[in-house]
Parts: C-alpha cells; sequence; structure tokens
C-alpha cells in the first residue's frame, strides 16, 4: 500500500505523477527519464527513482529527502542521486548527519551542488540543465534536455568509409541536436528564466501559480509566487505542448481556478493547461469542449 496518492497523467511518452499543494507538499516525479523534481514528503513511489532535481529548501519541497535515501539503503537500492541548488549543501550534510545520529546508520549520498547554467548528465545523453529562478537565494529551476550527436547536412550523402575517413582526418562532422523535454519552475515569481530558449522551447512545462484570485497580489509578491495575471501573458510565449499549475494554494476552489484560468489565457493557450490539484491532474478546458 503506497504512503501517498500521487496523481498520473500520460503525456506524450511521458507518465508523470505528482502531488502538489502550496506550502504543504510539491513532488512531481516522470520515471521514465528517472528524475524526481522535489521530493515532498518522499512517498512511496519515488523511492525507486535515481535522481531527486531540488529547486530549493522549502520544507514543503523537501522534507523527505533524508528518508529517500535512507529508505534506499534499507531496500538495497544504489545510493540515491540529490541535485540541489548549490548554497543547501552545508545544511544538508547536517541534516544527513543528524539523522545519522539519531538513526544510528550512516545516510549514503550523491549529493551534486548546483548552479544556474549548470548541467549534470543523468543518463546516456538526457541532461539537467539547471536555471535561476527568482524565489530565494540559489533557487533553481530545471530543463531535462536530450542530446542526440546528428551528422551535419553537408555529409549526409556520404558513404560509411568516407565517413570514417573524415574522422580520422580530425573533420567535426557532427553536430549536437538538443531536445528540451520537460522544464519544472518549482517556486518562483516571473522570471528572465521564462525566456531561456530551452524553456520556451520544452514539450511539457512545470510552472507554480499559487495565487489566482485579484486580492491575493500581495500575498503573492511578499512569497515570490506566480500570481495568474503575472504569469497569464508569459503563458502565450512558450511553445510547450503542455503546461501542469502547480502549488496552487489551498484558498481556491477548482471551479473557481478554471473560471479565471479560461478569462486570462487565449483559447489556445488554455487547452494546454492541466491543473495538479493536490493528487488530481485535470484539464482546464478540454479541446472541443463548450466553454
Ligand atoms: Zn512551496
Ligand atoms: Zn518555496
Amino acid at each position: 500500500m503506497p504512503s501517498h496518492n500521487l496523481g498520473q497523467i500520460k503525456l506524450g511518452d511521458l507518465d508523470i505523477f505528482g502531488y502538489s499543494v502550496a506550502g504543504e507538499e510539491t513532488v512531481i516525479a516522470i520515471p521514465q527519464l528517472d528524475i524526481c523534481f522535489d521530493v515532498g514528503k518522499a512517498p512511496e513511489q519515488i523511492i525507486p527513482i535515481n535522481n531527486i532535481l531540488l529547486s530549493h529548501g522549502h520544507i514543503d519541497h523537501c522534507s523527505g529527502f533524508a528518508y529517500y535515501l535512507s529508505h534506499r539503503k534499507f531496500c538495497g537500492i544504489t545510493t540515491g542521486t540529490i541535485l540541489a541548488p548549490a548554497p543547501l549543501m552545508a545544511g544538508m550534510q547536517k541534516v544527513l548527519d543528524g539523522w545519522a545520529i539519531l538513526d544510528g546508520n550512516a545516510i549514503p549520498v550523491n549529493m551534486v551542488g548546483m548552479k544556474g547554467g549548470d548541467e549534470y548528465e543523468v543518463r546516456h545523453g538526457l541532461f539537467a540543465r539547471a536555471f535561476y529562478t527568482q524565489h530565494v537565494r540559489g533557487s533553481l529551476g530545471y530543463t531535462m534536455v536530450e542530446k542526440r550527436k546528428k551528422l551535419k547536412a553537408e555529409y549526409l550523402s556520404l558513404s560509411g568509409q568516407e565517413i570514417i575517413k573524415l574522422k580520422q582526418d580530425g573533420m567535426k562532422i557532427d553536430y549536437v541536436l538538443e531536445m528540451p523535454l520537460v522544464s519544472y519552475f518549482g517556486d518562483t515569481e516571473p522570471g528572465a528564466f521564462m525566456a531561456d530558449e530551452s524553456v520556451v522551447n520544452s514539450k511539457v512545462i512545470i510552472t507554480e501559480c499559487t495565487f489566482f484570485y485579484d486580492d491575493h497580489i500581495d500575498r503573492a509578491r511578499a512569497g515570490r509566487h506566480m500570481h495568474i495575471n503575472d504569469l497569464a501573458p508569459l503563458l502565450e510565449n512558450l511553445k510547450c505542448e503542455h503546461i501542469i499549475i502547480t502549488h496552487i494554494t489551498q484558498r481556491i476552489g477548482v471551479n473557481d481556478m478554471r473560471y479565471i484560468l479560461r478569462k486570462k489565457v487565449s483559447k489556445e493557450t488554455c487547452e494546454k493547461i492541466i491543473i495538479l490539484n493536490q493528487s488530481t491532474f485535470e484539464p482546464v478546458c478540454a479541446k472541443n469542449k463548450q466553454q
């Protein structure tokens, strides 16, 4: 019996599992990419995933990281990898050391400190690229980028022998094709990262939008979160196929949220939006559905 109810949705080739409520817990796993954006309270289902990508140190996003690592050891799974903003490294190690004292067992970890622009190869050809967000010091979002080597167009008609010869002569005959798959913003207010080429071209965008009511604008600014009034026009610039909205405050009901979203974004964008409300993924306005 899993410890949590996680929502599940299939978008193209990707299965996305998650739970998200502002201030309570956010955890979003994509098993095919072997990654989990933030760890929440470490639900059972994410323990086998090898890489956790932490956006920042707020407890609703990272409280389960020690349990995740320790439980992998308990289950005989290899040491987990945690990518996290570099300024968090020392504090995270202290937490692990504290748990080691309480538990009586050391907790193994492969910790990778990340800064904006850093890349980490999760597996051959699949990279997590970090970008700075605007929430707390060092806070990060991540784009998962697939990279493939491709032969340059001018060499496509050559035979295998000719290509080998060119390679032996030291010619650079290929280039790297980058395919941004998913971008995750963590907690943030709007920022320059939303215009990054790999973010704009990601197939799936996972963005927070904590607040929706007009009288919650001050709350959004104070906590450095997204308000739909700020986010809505920016969504129009993204070339993605799907937008998942997470980290929604419990201060709004689903029907109000749908109503506001439909008013604030274009029909084309609205059809891309899926809200993750606790453990439920719900499209906001399905294609061909009466609005
Ligand atoms: Zn949060
Ligand atoms: Zn936060």
